[in-house]
C-alpha cells in the first residue's frame, strides 16, 4: 500500500480516560474564550455578503497576507479545490509535489470535478522541489500535451518548513513560464513561527494561499483563501458550485478571528513540545527519530519493527492516542496537549519497551 497515507484506524473508541491525542492538530477543541466569541458573534447571511464577522475575517487575513481579497471556506480541501478550479479548466494541468496534500489527500478533486490533470513531481525528504524539476515538467505549446497552468506548493510539508528562498525560486520559474502559483499554507503560521517571518513575507512569491484555521489554531472549522480580486471573484463562484456558500457563519469566522489574535502566538509552544517529545523519545534505545526533521509541531518516530500497532495499543490503554503508521508514526503536538502529557508519553513508551525486554 502507498506508504504516505496516514493511519486513521486508531480512533478514540470507548476510551473515556483520554489524556492526550497525538494523532493530529485537527483534534483541538474550541476553548472557553473561543466559545464565548462564537456566542456573541454578529452574523448575517454570508451568501448575501451580509455577515460582518466573515467580512472582518476575510479582510483581516487578506491584509495579513498582503493579498487583495480573501474568501472563507468550510475546509482546506474546498479552498484548495476552488483555487484550482479558478486557475485551470478542462485539459489544463497543475504541477505539484507527490507528497503534497492537494495531490494525495484531497480525493483527486481537481481531476474528478475539474478535468484538471495533476503532474506530480517526486518531493524530497524535506518536502521540497527544485526549480529544475519544475522547468522540466512544464509542457511545450504542443497539441499533444496538456496546458501547464499552475504550480501548487505547500508549507509546511509534513511539519517541514519551506524556506522563503525555496518558495521564491520555485515561484520564479513558474512565473517566467506564465504559470500561476498556489500555496497550500494549511500550516503556514507554523512555518512563520519557526522562520520568525510575517505571513506577508511568506506569501510574497505566490499568487494565492489557502490557510487552515482548524489545525493548530484551534478553530472547529474553517479555511481562508487569499488572492487577487480576480481570483477571489472566480473562487466565490466555485465555492457556490461546490456547495460551500454558507449562511450565518459569523459564529465560525469569529473563531478564526479569535485564533489569529490568541492562538497564533501560542504555536511556538507547540513546537517546543514537539522538540521535548522528540528528545525524550530519542533517549529510548529502541526508538529512532531524526531530530533534524523536527521543525514545527510534528515528530516522526520509528518504534522498531513489529512495534507499531503494539505500542499504539499499549499507549491507548494509558489514555494516549497515536497512529500506527509504518515505518514512522506521526506525532503531532498542539494546544490541547499539556507538558505533563509529553512527560507521560515518554515515560510510558520507556516502560513499554522495558516490559518487552
Ligand atoms: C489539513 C490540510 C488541508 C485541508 O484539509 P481539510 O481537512 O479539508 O481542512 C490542506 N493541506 C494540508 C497540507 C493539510 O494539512
Amino acid at each position: 500500500m502507498y506508504s504516505g497515507m496516514l493511519d486513521r484506524k486508531n480512533k478514540i473508541g470507548s476510551n473515556s480516560g483520554l489524556i492526550a491525542d497525538f494523532r493530529s492538530d485537527t483534534v483541538t477543541k474550541p476553548s472557553k474564550g473561543m466559545r464565548d466569541v462564537m456566542a456573541n458573534a454578529r452574523v448575517g447571511n454570508d451568501v448575501y455578503d451580509d455577515d460582518p464577522t466573515v467580512a472582518e475575517l476575510e479582510s483581516k487575513l487578506a491584509e495579513m497576507a498582503g493579498m487583495e481579497n480573501a474568501l472563507f471556506f468550510p475546509t482546506g480541501t474546498q479552498s484548495n479545490l476552488a483555487a484550482l478550479l479558478s486557475y485551470c479548466g478542462r485539459g489544463d494541468e497543475y504541477i505539484v509535489g507527490d507528497a503534497y496534500h492537494i495531490f494525495i489527500d484531497e480525493a483527486g478533486g481537481a481531476a474528478v470535478l475539474g478535468g484538471i490533470s495533476p503532474f506530480p513531481l517526486p518531493t524530497d525528504n524535506s518536502g521540497g522541489l527544485t526549480p529544475q524539476q519544475v522547468v522540466n515538467a512544464i509542457k511545450p505549446d504542443d497539441f499533444h500535451c496538456p496546458i501547464s497552468r499552475l504550480l501548487c506548493l505547500e508549507n509546511t510539508v509534513n511539519g517541514r518548513v519551506q524556506g522563503l528562498e525555496r518558495i521564491a525560486s520555485l515561484a520564479a520559474v513558474a512565473h517566467e513560464n506564465d504559470l500561476a502559483v498556489h500555496l497550500d499554507g494549511a500550516r503556514i503560521f507554523n512555518a512563520a513561527t519557526t522562520l520568525n517571518a510575517s505571513l506577508k513575507t511568506l506569501c510574497e512569491p505566490v499568487d494565492s494561499i489557502s490557510i487552515c484555521l482548524s489545525k493548530g489554531l484551534g478553530a472547529p472549522v474553517g479555511s481562508v483563501l487569499c488572492g487577487s480580486e480576480h481570483l477571489i471573484k472566480r473562487a466565490k463562484r466555485m465555492r457556490k458550485l461546490l456547495g460551500g456558500g454558507m449562511r450565518q457563519v459569523g459564529v465560525l469566522a469569529a473563531c478564526g478571528l479569535y485564533a489569529l489574535e490568541h492562538n497564533v502566538p501560542l504555536l511556538g509552544k507547540d513546537h517546543e513540545k514537539a522538540t521535548k517529545l522528540a528528545q525524550g523519545l530519542q533517549s529510548i534505545p529502541e526508538v529512532s527519530i531524526d531530530m533534524s526533521t523536527v521543525e514545527t509541531n510534528m515528530v516522526f518516530m520509528n518504534p522498531g519493527e513489529g512495534h507499531h500497532q503494539a505500542l499504539c495499543d499499549f499507549l491507548h490503554g494509558e489514555g494516549i492516542l497515536i497512529g500506527a503508521q509504518v515505518p514512522k508514526i506521526r506525532l503531532v503536538t498542539h494546544m490541547d496537549i499539556s507538558d505533563e502529557a509529553i512527560e507521560l508519553f515518554i515515560e510510558k513508551t520507556r516502560s513499554y519497551y522495558q516490559t518487552r525486554n
